[in-house]
């Protein structure tokens, strides 16, 4: 059996008709950038995700640039501010915050959900602190509430690079007298073609309760403008084009039934894997606040994932290391110890350690329960 890590044509083939329809429709109309089709998917995925606003733009960078270039625009950031980043993100998030001008201030990650760990918040604030991008890592949503009730108290921005948990939710009602209101400032997607919800390209939104920064993000992905020829900003090109909307909006109705597979089979990972090598990730309380982009272990040493990786190839199972090397360690950010970029900083041992041993196994929703089977024989076997 072979069971590759994500067959991006077996995701799209059960609606292959649709797709076609939706691509010679937009042929056929005879308009490719920012037209109907894009406004009507910036609605509906707005809608979905529980904000006011969409801006369809090209890509997952370009939206967590944008939003944050928006509020400098805006006057409520500043050149040289900075944000607090988990240090064991995508580089994507960390690029965008230098993009936009300001300065990411990496913050280890809590080592139970991989996520930005909220308690350690306070001692990563100085002076220039104005904002904290959180990231929803593997599918699972950050400690939002935590997280807003330190920016409320300390009158910081909340970002959330959504690009790995969409239809991932939050339903604590009885949350809400205790945070004053339940959103962030503004949320970055990426549809790559990967993503729980994906497009067939690039493409990306930022959705967002604030009309204002969603007019602003709208100009600056378009020469920051909104009149033809007359430009307010100096603002750069990223729309979204109506072929990628259109696809999107034929993909969207079907997210959540995937996104549930994604939690079936999660949830038999976590009950039928049994090695004592393999440290199992854990399923929220509420279990719609994990969409399961990835389902990540983790082994106790690098080698050992290595030996694993092996294991599971030799029985034709793709496996992914979401991340092997983390941002501050990249050659991209080597002059970042000048402090220019990234502030000088201690290491970061969790998120250090995280990118030695953490392994991803297939789970998206095409897999079939022989091949979930399969899998779990494979892991159970392995020995080190
Ligand atoms: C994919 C991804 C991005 C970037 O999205 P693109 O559309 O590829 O630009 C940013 N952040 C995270 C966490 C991602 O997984």
């Amino acid at each position: 059996m072979k069971i590759p890590f994500l067959d991006l044509k077996q995701v799209n083939a059960p609606y292959m008709d649709a797709l076609k329809d939706a691509a010679s429709a937009v042929v056929e109309s005879g308009w490719y950038i920012r037209g109907s089709y894009s406004e009507k998917f910036e609605k509906e995925f707005a809608a979905y995700s529980g904000y006011a606003y969409g801006v369809g733009v090209g890509n997952g960078l370009d939206a967590l640039s944008l939003m944050l270039r928006a509020e400098i625009e805006l006057g409520r950031l500043a050149p040289g501010d900075e944000i607090l980043v988990p240090a064991n993100t995508y580089i994507a998030t960390v690029l965008a915050v230098n993009a936009a001008g300001l300065v990411p201030v990496l913050v280890e990650p809590d080592e139970r959900t991989f996520n930005i760990d909220p308690t350690k918040l306070a001692d990563a604030c100085t002076e220039k602190t104005r904002g904290i991008l959180a990231v929803h890592l593997y599918g699972r949503l950050a400690d939002m509430p935590a997280i807003w009730n330190f920016a409320k108290d300390r009158g910081l921005l909340v970002f959330e690079d959504a690009a790995q948990s969409h239809g991932a939710r939050f339903d604590r009602p009885h949350l809400s007298s205790l945070v004053s209101r339940l959103s962030s400032n503004a949320v970055a997607y990426s549809f790559y073609p990967t993503k729980n919800l994906g497009a067939l390209g690039d493409a990306g939104m930022v959705v967002t309760d604030d009309a204002e920064l969603a007019r602003v993000v709208r100009m600056l992905g378009n020469y920051g403008s909104e009149q033809k020829y007359v430009n307010r900003y100096r603002g750069v090109n990223s729309r979204l084009d109506e072929i990628q909307a259109a696809f999107l909006l034929a993909k969207l109705p079907h997210l959540d039934s995937w996104n549930a597979r994604r939690r079936e089979i999660a949830a038999r990972y976590c009950s039928e894997v049994k090695n004592p090598v393999v440290r199992l990730p854990e399923i929220p309380a509420d279990p719609r606040e994990h969409v399961w982009h990835v389902f990540t272990v983790r082994v106790p040493d690098r080698a050992t994932r290595d030996a694993l990786q092996k294991h599971l190839e030799s029985r034709g199972i793709g496996t992914l290391v979401f991340y092997p090397i983390p941002p501050h360690l990249q050659e991209a950010y080597a002059e970042a110890a000048e402090g220019t970029l990234l502030p000088v900083n201690p290491d970061f041992p969790i998120a250090e350690s995280m990118a030695e041993t953490v392994i991803s196994i297939p789970v998206s929703q095409v897999l079939t329960d022989d091949q979930v089977s399969e899998i779990i024989g494979a892991l159970n076997e392995f020995v080190c």
